[in-house]
């Protein structure tokens, strides 16, 4: 079947056109600057050369249907027309504890997403005006909206709960609800195929570790622990992220600051993480250049960071009452042999061994990395999201 996978931002959509049969990327591309001076249209057919090209894209309408003009365009297209694909995948970030998998669109559904929308103030509008835009100018596809928090919702609720005065879940949903699940059921399950076992016979720990980062703990192909909590600020030390920090932390800076306790949680989201130690930069590879050129305060980061990657596996490893397999995948996770060294330092414990060489040659594709014979099996699996979002579409539009 051939979807047309959609991930919308607040002034960004990003696309791919799959063909879930051969597991190919047809065409893909990104619209920036929607509703902003500067639009700009990123498109790519198959392996050819990326475009891009400034177009005028007041909103998302405008953006999806300069999505359907390349897509259909007798040359730079790879269908003839809209009836050569088959359905619409939606990445939605919030599915609150309505959404337990991906779902069908309907006015129930988007009003349901709403809903929910307090939740994922930042996301989950944009999902909508996405949504819409989609189902306007392809009203005779089936669109499916697959969910970032469903794979998370197999939780217990000893593993979901915080430790709050029970009736803010009751009366607000307080809870973890966890992210990036697309990525983690997508990984735990291709490690369940390298390793040649059923999924529901193995405990995997996924380390999802890109700009924002989580890890699950799966059990038989279930999630049942995961680092991201009601929003995707807690858990490891992220790309602008703090992770975990004392919640006392937001009014004392508050106070000492003389600003407001949003400004201090946007300070978390934002100007925190491995950028806010360093003051270097949010993404590693400046990080371990400049640790590496000497600097005290990048290499106390990347200590930090692993340190609190592997505290997670050893609580997930506890969790579960043992560990399978550890996979590490996302732009850190699959690149950075040297984080994964750091981390796995670690995990001599659980009666693994990291092979050095291995390690160090596996870069972007799917490798074992740890000795032969010991366990768990320390992994490199590369996240696909936008596949894993074509195949759960495929699997609701053809259970209809
Ligand atoms: P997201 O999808 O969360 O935006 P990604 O999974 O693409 O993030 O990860 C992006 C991060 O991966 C970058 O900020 C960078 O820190 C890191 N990264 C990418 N490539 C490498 C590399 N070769 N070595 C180390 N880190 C890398």
């Amino acid at each position: 079947m051939k979807v047309l996978v959609i991930n919308c931002g607040s002034s960004s959509l990003k696309f791919q056109l799959i063909d879930t049969a051969e597991n190919s990327v047809l065409a893909k591309g990104l619209c920036e600057r929607i509703g902003i001076d500067g639009s700009n249209f990123e498109y790519r057919k198959g392996d050819g050369e990326k475009t891009s090209a400034l177009k005028e894209m007041k909103d998302h309408k405008d953006a999806v249907a300069l999505v359907i003009a390349a897509l259909t365009d007798p040359e730079t297209g790879v269908v003839s027309s809209l009836k050569e694909i088959d359905a619409v995948g939606h990445r939605t970030v919030h599915g609150g504890e309505k959404f337990k998998q991906a779902v069908r669109i309907d006015e129930d559904v988007i009003a349901a997403i709403e809903e929910v929308s307090d939740l994922a103030p930042l996301h989950n509008p944009a999902c909508i005006i996405g949504i819409r835009a989609c189902m306007d100018l392809m009203p005779d596809l089936p669109h499916v909206a697959v969910f970032d928090t469903a794979f998370h919702q197999t939780m217990k609720p000893e593993a979901y709960l915080y430790a709050i005065p029970y009736e803010y879940y009751e009366k607000y949903k307080v809870r973890r609800y966890g992210f990036h699940g697309t990525s983690h059921a997508y990984v735990s399950s291709r490690a369940a195929d390298m390793l040649k076992k059923d999924i529901k016979d193995l405990k995997i720990i996924v380390c999802h570790l890109g700009n924002g980062a989580s890890i699950s703990a799966v059990q038989g192909g279930q999630c049942v622990d995961t680092s991201m909590g009601l929003t995707p600020l807690e858990g490891l030390i992220m790309g602008t992220r703090s992770g975990d920090i004392d919640p006392a932390v937001i009014p004392f800076i508050a106070g000492k600051e003389g600003i407001s306790c949003d400004a201090v949680v946007d300070i978390l989201n934002k100007k925190s993480g491995v950028l806010g130690l360093t003051g270097v930069s949010s993404d590693f590879r400046d990080i371990v250049k400049a640790a590496e050129g000497g600097s005290e305060i990048s290499e106390i980061t990347l200590r930090a960071y692993s340190l609190r990657v592997a505290k997670y596996i050893g609580a997930y490893a506890a969790a579960m009452n043992g560990v399978d397999a550890i996979a590490f995948t996302a732009g850190v996770g699959e690149n950075d042999a040297g984080i994964r060294g750091r981390i796995c330092q670690y995990l001599g414990f659980l009666g693994t061994e990291l092979d050095e060489e291995r390690n160090k040659e596996a870069r972007g594709r799917e490798a074992v990395i740890s000795k032969d014979g010991g366990k768990p099996v320390l992994m490199v699996i590369p996240t696909n999201e936008e596949l894993s979002i074509a195949m759960q579409t495929v699997e609701i539009v053809g259970r209809a």
